[in-house]
């Protein structure tokens, strides 16, 4: 038998997956260039060619024991320098190599550093809509997450609701900037009433509240949007950052947190973390990727390809009568539903061969969410197929 808690999460498992295991059943039935699959956040645009470069070069320069071996479980050493004066060049920030701790990932870099700080019941607040898996992620180490409903206006947190959310056993708050599923950016305006709220209800409680930053997107901004650097407005900010979307590794699972000096606790924290990165089974990063992402610090996708896949989704569903914001980052579109029952209207879509994340994965019912990161050709060719959908519901007219 497996445990009570396994038997619930597999209930509750990831709708997004599930969804992506069907599109791949239907490209068997009807092709693949007949269905139109905007479930998973998979990049298309290939990773940048200094990527391999770097990988090619490592592979051929560098010593084999060192590259394949173990290491601290932090992470080599010079690639956490590199990445901290990275940071420290962009954001005007002062890391050294002791602030940055390699990851599996975002995910493992959540999971490291919510079993670093969580006790059972400890809280941490995320708004809504958010990433699944945040839900999963907090249970892993008992924790509670507490939501903040959405701002469906709007997209933005919630503030004044975080302010009531907020209690002694608040640990944690959980922003991602741009988002998954709606592609906002949250505003310098909003980051600064938020560290507002947490200085005061910290002085309150009596207690530290870790701002989490989940950042995979970071890079990923249209319009030239800023996304600003956390750290800089509220001290106990740990950053998570993944090169799995910036330079399309999603499977290499590689990505770094960021745990500041200056943040409450901090040298704890910063040993913890490194034990909680072996005893949860990653011991440390991949080993040849961490190498790979310090040769490509400067290295960029093409968000030029994102761009004219937002640009022309937003604009074809805008023509048939969907309602949505338009993103100003991430690859997301966040659509409402023509009917309450957002699950119905994916099920109606999968009869035009298009597939949809249902909102309520997100906390957020009532919307659907389309991940544009997918051939520009599957946008184009939706296109008719989004008219008829948004005729079956008596939209556009
Ligand atoms: N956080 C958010 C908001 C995401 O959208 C994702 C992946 O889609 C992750 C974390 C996990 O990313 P990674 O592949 O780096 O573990």
């Amino acid at each position: 038998m497996i445990s009570k808690k396994m038997e619930a999460m597999v209930q509750g498992s990831s709708a997004i997956r599930a969804m992506f295991e069907e599109g791949k059943k239907m490209a068997e039935k009807y092709g693949a260039e007949n269905v139109y699959d905007f479930s998973l956040g998979n990049p298309n645009v290939p990773a940048p060619a200094q990527v391999k470069e770097a990988a090619v070069a490592i592979l051929n320069e560098e010593d084999s024991l060192m590259v394949h071996g173990y290491m601290s479980n932090s992470g080599y050493e010079d690639v956490r320098a590199i990445i901290a004066n990275s940071l420290n060049r962009r954001f005007g920030t002062a890391f050294g190599e002791e602030n940055i701790l390699m990851t599996v990932g975002a995910a493992g870099g959540l999971n490291v550093i919510l079993k670093t700080l969580l006790n059972p019941g400890d809280e941490v607040i995320a708004f809504a809509p958010y990433f699944g898996e945040y839900r999963s992620y907090v249970s892993n180490y008992d924790g509670v997450l507490v939501e903040v409903p959405a701002d469906t206006q709007t997209f933005q947190p919630n503030l004044k609701m975080l302010g009531q959310k907020i209690t002694e056993k608040t640990k944690a708050v959980i922003v991602n900037s741009p988002n998954n599923p709606t592609g906002v950016v949250y505003s310098e305006e909003t980051i600064r009433q938020l560290a507002q709220v947490l200085e005061e209800k910290q002085s309150v409680f009596g207690t530290s509240i870790y701002l989490i930053s989940d950042e995979p997107y970071r890079e990923l901004v249209y319009d030239g949007a800023q996304v600003p650097w956390l750290t800089n407005y509220y001290k106990n900010t740990i950053v998570g950052y993944s090169y799995s979307k910036s330079l399309s590794l999603p499977g290499e699972r590689i990505g770094y947190l960021v745990i500041p000096s200056e943040a409450d606790d901090s040298a704890l924290i910063i040993g913890a973390a490194n034990v909680a990165n072996r005893i949860l089974g990653y011991v440390n990063a991949p080993s040849l990727f961490q190498r790979v992402v310090a040769r490509c610090v400067d290295a960029k996708t093409d968000v030029a390809y994102y761009d004219r896949n937002r640009e022309t989704l937003y604009s074809g569903l805008q023509k048939a009568g969907f309602s949505c914001i338009k993103p100003e980052g991430a690859f997301y579109l966040f659509v409402k539903s023509p009917v309450e029952d957002e699950k119905t209207f994916c099920e109606a879509a999968k009869k035009y061969h298009l597939l949809l994340v249902p909102g309520s994965s997100f906390a957020c019912p009532g919307f659907v969410r389309l991940a544009y990161c997918v051939s520009y050709e599957t946008i184009v060719n939706s296109l008719p197929k989004f008219m008829e959908l948004a005729a079956e519901y008596g939209l556009g007219k």
